[in-house]
């Protein structure tokens, strides 16, 4: 047996209310307790993590690996390294790819490519509809047995309240949660940016609140209609924060997500006409930030992501109009939150941010990860939550580079990431 032990670390396991110094085993691919026979404890690998955080792996539960279909902008594999250079161990990629994952057969595709090359684990989610064309719903059924963990049409939103309906009861069948890109197409058009002071100042079609608000106030009452759980995705929205608050004081089965660009930038970014501040949702106020921050505080958010969204660079090389929409994030995103959160405007402690970040997506998506419990899988960060550092992109391991975070200076940093009891990441010293 390969024993490794990990010592003088601060150990944060939000799922055993653990925060301590204290030294963690692992044997072979599985958290152990300390070995009782002295030769196994003094032939043990030993990793020195004195001032740094000792946690669970990180999980990333909104990414686009673009595998199958789009290898100019990543693959499973270049993706994967990147999760493990930002110090996630898991990552939930989006069906959006081509062909869309709206099927056993594209499912079980995903799995053995992430099988075969992915640097980290990589769980699946099935599309809502066929096609993400929001009419007709996809076999959940055989998306489940093939291993899908939710369904979502990311990309895309279901317009129809009935067909949603329907998907959120058929999902609960099989125990899915439901998560939504929340967008309604009538209100938003062909919006490319917040509407606000900025579009009207840019003359860019404006991508209203409530475009998003709309959908949210929807889903809170398809969620409690069906009594099933709907996760809102990237919320950019202060309407949408007091929506999900008073719905989930009701009791009501919702949660929602946050995403760094949505607290860090703003709306007047896009004066620069640099298509690498287009998002959808877009990139809204300081006074939604601060209602994101607030929400982070109060718990009515309580998952952290990246929606990773690698483009090739002459994809978002054209004019503002016809960019695609959104940026990589890997590797910035863990800095970005512990910089903002924990460091800047403290709104939250570093054993909440790992909650958010390991033990509450694992709960709603029912993944045997984000704790160090005796016998789990052996999935560990180890965190310099005061490392100061400057982001590089030409240094990113993900194929593309559309992101407006180079250069940035930030504070905290995975240093080691190691799934299933191995080093598959860790920072050059
Ligand atoms: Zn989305």
């Amino acid at each position: 047996m390969k024993m490794t032990h990990i010592v003088n670390g601060r150990i944060i396991d939000p799922a055993n209310k653990r925060d301590e110094i204290a030294d963690l085993w692992i044997a072979n691919d599985l958290i152990a307790d300390p070995p009782t026979d002295a030769a196994e404890r003094s032939e043990s690998d030993v990793i020195d993590a004195s001032g740094l955080l000792v946690c669970p792996g990180l999980i990333d539960m909104h990414v686009h690996l673009r595998d199958p279909g789009q290898p100019q902008k990543e693959t499973i594999a270049s993706g994967s390294r990147a999760a493990a250079a930002g110090g996630f161990s898991s990552v939930v990629c989006m069906p959006n790819t081509n062909p869309v994952a709206d099927n056993a057969g594209t499912i079980t595709l995903i799995r053995e490519r992430a099988q075969a090359s992915a640097a980290v684990n990589v769980f699946t989610t099935g599309a809502i509809s066929k096609g993400l064309k929001g009419e007709e719903l996809a076999p959940y059924g055989a998306m489940a047995a093939a291993g899908i963990v939710a369904i979502t049409d990311d990309g895309q939103c279901v317009q129809n309240h009935e067909v949603m309906r329907r998907a959120i009861e058929y999902a609960h069948l099989f125990g899915l949660p439901v998560l939504d890109h929340c967008q309604d197409y009538s209100l938003v058009g062909h919006g490319v940016m917040h509407e606000g002071e900025w579009s009207l100042r840019l003359g860019l079609p404006g991508w209203p609140r409530i475009g998003e608000e709309v959908i949210v106030a929807r889903n809170i009452l398809l969620a409690e209609l069906c009594n099933s759980p709907v996760h809102c995705q990237h919320i950019s929205s202060g309407g949408s924060v007091s929506l999900l608050r008073t719905a989930k004081a009701r009791g009501i089965k919702i949660s929602g997500e946050v995403c760094p660009h949505h607290i860090v930038l703003t709306d007047e970014c896009l004066r620069t006409f640099d298509s690498n501040y287009k998002m959808n949702p877009p990139l809204r106020t300081a006074s939604d930030i601060d209602a994101i921050l607030e929400g982070l505080a109060d718990g009515t958010l309580e998952i952290l992501c990246s929606d990773h969204a690698p483009h090739a660079f002459y994809e978002k090389e054209v004019e503002l109009d016809h960019a695609p929409f959104g940026i990589t994030g890997l590797e910035t995103e863990f800095g970005l939150f512990c910089d903002v959160l924990v460091h800047k405007r403290k709104v939250l402690d570093l054993s909440r941010l790992i909650a958010m970040f390991t033990m509450n997506p694992a709960r709603l998506l029912a993944l045997d990860r984000g704790t160090l419990s005796t016998r789990a899988p052996a999935d560990v960060t180890l965190i310099d939550p005061d490392l100061e550092w400057t982001f590089d992109k030409e240094r990113s391991q993900s194929l593309s580079r559309n992101t407006p975070f180079h250069g940035f200076e930030l504070k905290g940093r995975a240093v080691r990431t190691i799934v299933a009891g191995r080093t598959v990441w860790k920072i050059e010293d």
